[in-house]
């Protein structure tokens, strides 16, 4: 096999290369997708439970208001049997006045209580909303891990489909350009080759020039040449 035909089953192998690339990129990113899907899942639950706890906290406060209004009512009973039996006006007076003060306390709770309860409605409307935000999260994490497994699995086939192609392909390259290729590709983000535009004599990788000694070599095709500036292996599409 001469020089030309090599570079062609180099360009191949870097054409295979790039791909297994991309989809180990892909293998990689993909799980990460579902973070964002987890969060916001993460989130509804959040807010779900603080809005129950403020419903059972209101409704905590409530009963507390309940109980004391009843403990007032009872001793304005005691109050009003007493008053009965007053011997003075100025006892009566006295009495009468811590009644109405004592009704007045039940008023005011009693307004704390209806405010409480208009709460404790848009509350419950809140853990509603909660919920259902929660079960969409929910559900839609469900389909994106459906998905994006199922894409993971395609992704894992045509990575097995592609690694059996390169075999192939790494086979029919001669040892020491393949680790030339090999070696430059590790340092240069993967592409180990470069087409030159021999019109213009420049790399058009790196687009820096190719000297004319380098151009007349490659144009012979008799050697390897590589890129001086990017040390990339360079191949000519008019030679194949
Ligand atoms: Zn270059």
């Amino acid at each position: 096999m001469d020089i030309a035909e090599q570079m062609n089953v180099l360009v191949e192998l870097q054409t295979v290369d790039s791909s297994i690339d991309r989809y180990r990129d892909k293998q990689e990113k993909l799980p990460a997708q579902l973070a964002s899907a987890r969060e916001r899942v993460r989130h509804a639950e959040e807010a779900l439970q603080q809005a129950k706890d403020r419903v059972k906290e209101e409704e905590m406060q409530r009963k507390r208001l309940e109980l004391e209004v009843d403990g007032i009512r009872d001793e304005m009973d005691r109050l009003n049997k007493q008053i009965m039996q007053v011997k003075t006006n100025k006892e009566y007076q006295a009495l009468l006045k811590e009644i109405e003060d004592h009704k007045r306390k039940i008023f005011l709770r009693e307004d704390d209580i209806l405010e409480i309860m208009e709460n404790i409605e848009d509350l419950q409307a809140q853990v509603k909303r909660s919920e259902r935000e929660l079960d969409q999260a929910s559900k839609d994490l469900k389909d994106q891990s459906a998905s994006i497994q199922e894409e993971l699995r395609q992704v894992d086939l045509a990575v097995s489909q592609d690694l059996d192609r390169r075999e192939n392909i790494a086979a029919r390259v001669d040892k020491q350009i393949l680790a030339r290729y090999e070696r430059v590709r590790a340092g240069k983000g993967g592409i180990g080759v470069a087409m030159a535009n021999i019109d213009e004599a420049i790399c058009t990788m790196c687009h820096m020039d190719i000297r004319p000694q380098l151009l007349m070599e490659l144009k012979q095709g008799n050697k390897v040449v590589c890129c001086e500036s990017c040390n990339r292996i360079l191949f000519a599409r008019d030679a194949s």
